[in-house]
């Protein structure tokens, strides 16, 4: 079986082919560097992404302060990150940088504040 990716490592996004056999990769062509290889077979074996949204505040200036993961998240486990994430509400004051969610889903990776709400 082959799959058609686009690399996203860098601006070139060079379309990479991928030969998969049994679920393990086989061959990976198409790509200019190596950075193009480690993302083919990771988009193959273990699928990664940043998460970013937003979480609800309490006595806030805003309904709700922008937020991501500290790291990348498993692509499979962003559906139950998102059911934590929206069962969370920080109190203002909130600083850039503060963590929501430490280490959600034990996956070693936090759920941080990207902007601030001072409150009301
Ligand atoms: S394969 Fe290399 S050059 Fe091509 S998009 Fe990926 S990182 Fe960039």
């Amino acid at each position: 079986m082959k799959k058609s990716l686009i690399c996203v490592s860098c601006p070139l996004g060079c379309p990479i082919e991928v030969e998969i056999e049994n679920g393990e990769v086989v061959a990976v062509t198409g790509n200019t560097c190596k950075r193009g290889d480690a993302y083919a077979r990771a988009e193959i074996t273990n699928p990664v992404r940043s998460l970013t949204t937003s979480v609800k505040v309490e006595n806030g200036m805003y309904a709700v302060v922008p937020v991501k993961s500290s790291g990348p998240v498993p692509k499979d486990k962003m559906f139950d990150c998102m059911k934590k994430i929206n069962a969370v509400t920080v109190k203002a004051p909130v600083k850039i940088g503060d963590v929501v969610i430490e280490n959600i889903l034990d996956l070693g990776v936090d759920i941080i504040a990207t902007n601030c709400d001072p409150g009301i």
